[in-house]
C-alpha cells in the first residue's frame, strides 16, 4: 500500500520532495482503531523526520491514505533504531524557502540530481529514472512531434535541435521524455556524460555554490564535463537573477562546445513571466515543441499500456470510461488506475465498469474535472493554429478575433466563469467587451455554418 500511496502523491507533491523525503520512509504498520487507521512510518534518521514535518509533508501523506482507503488516517512518524547516533545531535531546522536554504542543510542532503548523474556515478543514478524510456511512451497526435524530436536528439545529440525545448501543462509527459532521452543516450554510449536536473536543484546548487564560495567548482561541473544537459521545469529559474546568469553562461558554454541541451517548461518561452530576454531568445534558438492534451485514443492506449506493464486486468469498457472522463492529465489517469488496482487487491474482486463508476463518484469534483480554462484554450488554439498569447493580446486581426471570441464563448459555457474574470483572463478586457463577444458569437453560430462547424470541432476535442 505504501507504494500506492507514493504513486498517488505524484499528483500533488513535487517529484524531488517525493523522491528525497517521502519514498525513503518505511511503512511499519497500519492499525485500525475507533476513528480510522493509524499509520506508522519510519524515517531513516531524526533529520529526515524533522524535515518531513517541517515541509508539511505529513498532511499530503495522510490525504493520500484517506483517499485510497476511504478511512480517516493519522500518520505517526518514528525514527529507525538503526539511525546513526550522530543524527540525534542534528539540530531542528525550521522551514525555509529554497532561496534561503542555509548551506549546511543543503550539504546534509546533497541534491541527488547533481551529484549522482555526473561522471562516473551517472549510471544507475536515481536521478535518471530507468522507468521512463521511449519504449513505454505512447505516441499519438498530441505528442508525436515532441516525441520525434526527443528521439532525434537522443540519437544524434547537438546535431539537429539545440536546445530542444518541450513545453506542456502538467502531467503530459515532459519529464518522461527527458528521462527517455537520457536513457537512450546512455544506451547508445554508456560513456556519455549526462546530467538530468530539475531546475529547482539547479537553483539550489547556484545558491549553495555562491554561499560556499565554490562557483568555480559549479562552473566546472556544468560547463566543462557534460555531453548532455537535461533541465526539467526550467520556467522556475525566471526572475532568479543569479541562477539566470549562471544558466546563461552554462548554456553558452555548452552550446558553443556543441553539447546538447534539452529543457522542459510549463509554457512556451514567450509566456514565461519575468524571464530575462537574452535567455528567452536562447530557448528559441533550437526547436520549441509542445505536447498538447492527448486525444481519447491516446488516453485509452496509455491506460492499456500502463495496465499491461503493471499486470492489471483492465477491461476495454473501463479504459474507455476512464479516458472519457479524465482528459487533461495523464498523471491523473494513472492515479485512477492505481486506485482501482488497489481496490481490487483489497477486495479480491476484478476491476469492472461499476467499480470504476463508484470510484468516480467518490472523487472530489475537481478531479473528475469539469473542463478547465486551460483545456478549452488549448483546444481552441490547436484548432485554429494560433497561440494562447495571441488570444490574450489586444490584436484585432480577424484571424485572432474569431478564435478569441470562440474561446470566450466556450469558457463561459463550460466553466461559468464570471464575466469580469473572463475579461481579465483575456488581457484585461472589460465586462461589456466580453458580453459583446458572447452575443456576437452566439448569433454567428446560427447564421454561419463554418463557424458552427469550428465550434463543434473544438467541442469534440474537449
Ligand atoms: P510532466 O513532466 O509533463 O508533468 P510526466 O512526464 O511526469 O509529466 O508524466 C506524468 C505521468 O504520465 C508519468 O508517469 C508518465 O510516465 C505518464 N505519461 C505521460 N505521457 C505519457 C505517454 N504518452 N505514454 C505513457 N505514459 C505517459
Ligand atoms: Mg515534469
Amino acid at each position: 500500500m505504501w507504494g500506492d500511496v507514493c504513486r498517488f502523491l505524484e499528483q500533488s507533491v513535487i517529484r524531488y520532495k517525493l523522491k528525497t523525503w517521502i519514498e525513503p520512509l518505511k511503512c511499519l504498520s497500519i492499525t485500525p482503531d475507533d476513528d480510522g487507521l493509524t499509520v506508522r512510518l519510519e524515517a531513516p534518521n531524526v533529520f529526515s523526520r524533522d524535515w518531513v514535518k517541517d515541509q508539511s509533508l505529513v498532511e499530503p501523506i495522510e490525504g493520500a491514505f484517506n483517499s485510497i482507503t476511504g478511512k480517516q488516517c493519522k500518520v505517526e512518524l518514528c525514527i529507525s533504531s538503526r539511525a546513526e547516533p550522530t543524527d540525534r545531535t542534528t539540530p531542528h531546522h525550521p522551514p525555509f524557502a529554497l532561496e534561503e536554504a542555509p548551506a549546511d542543510i543543503l550539504r546534509a542532503e546533497p541534491p541527488k540530481g547533481v551529484l549522482l548523474s555526473v561522471g562516473e556515478q551517472r549510471t544507475g543514478s536515481p536521478a535518471l529514472s530507468g522507468k521512463y524510456v521511449f519504449d513505454n511512451f505512447v505516441v499519438g497526435a498530441s505528442n508525436q512531434f515532441a516525441h520525434a524530436s526527443a528521439v532525434a536528439v537522443a540519437e544524434r545529440p547537438a546535431e539537429q535541435y539545440n536546445p530542444l525545448f518541450i513545453y506542456s501543462s502538467s502531467g503530459l509527459g515532459k519529464t518522461h521524455l527527458l528521462h527517455a532521452i537520457g536513457n537512450r543516450c546512455l544506451e547508445r554510449d554508456p560513456k556519455t556524460h549526462i546530467l538530468y536536473i530539475p531546475a529547482e536543484y539547479f537553483i539550489n546548487d547556484v545558491v549553495e555554490s555562491i554561499r560556499r564560495n565554490q562557483m568555480n567548482a559549479f562552473r566546472n561541473r556544468f560547463r566543462n564535463s557534460l555531453d548532455v544537459l537535461l533541465i526539467d521545469d526550467i520556467q522556475s529559474i525566471a526572475g532568479k537573477k543569479s541562477t539566470e546568469d549562471e544558466f546563461f553562461h552554462t548554456f553558452n558554454a555548452l552550446y558553443s562546445a556543441k553539447r546538447q541541451v534539452v529543457l522542459t517548461s510549463d509554457s512556451p518561452p514567450s509566456e514565461i513571466e519575468g524571464l530575462a530576454e537574452r535567455i528567452r531568445t536562447r530557448f528559441e534558438w533550437g526547436l520549441v515543441t509542445e505536447i498538447s492534451i492527448p486525444e481519447i485514443e491516446t488516453r485509452i492506449a496509455i491506460l492499456k499500456s500502463k495496465a499491461e506493464s503493471d499486470d492489471i486486468y483492465l477491461p476495454n469498457e473501463v479504459a474507455t470510461f476512464i479516458a472519457t472522463h479524465i482528459k487533461s492529465d495523464v498523471r491523473k489517469l494513472e492515479g485512477i488506475l492505481a486506485k482501482l488496482q488497489l481496490q481490487s487487491t483489497l477486495t479480491g474482486a476484478e476491476i469492472t465498469l461499476d467499480s470504476a463508476k463508484q470510484e468516480f463518484r467518490n472523487m472530489v469534483p475537481e478531479e473528475s474535472s469539469a473542463l478547465t480554462v486551460e483545456t478549452i484554450l488549448n483546444a481552441v488554439v490547436q484548432h485554429f493554429n494560433v497561440r494562447i498569447a495571441d488570444l490574450k493580446s489586444s490584436t484585432r486581426k480577424k484571424k485572432i478575433t474569431l478564435p478569441r471570441h470562440i474561446a470566450i464563448f466556450l469558457i463561459r459555457k463550460y466553466t461559468g466563469l464570471p464575466l469580469e474574470k473572463l475579461g481579465s483572463y483575456f488581457g484585461g478586457r472589460d465586462h461589456s467587451t466580453v458580453t459583446h463577444a458572447l452575443n456576437k458569437i452566439q448569433q454567428e453560430i446560427e447564421i454561419d455554418s463554418g463557424i458552427k462547424k469550428s465550434v463543434e470541432a473544438i467541442q469534440n476535442r474537449l
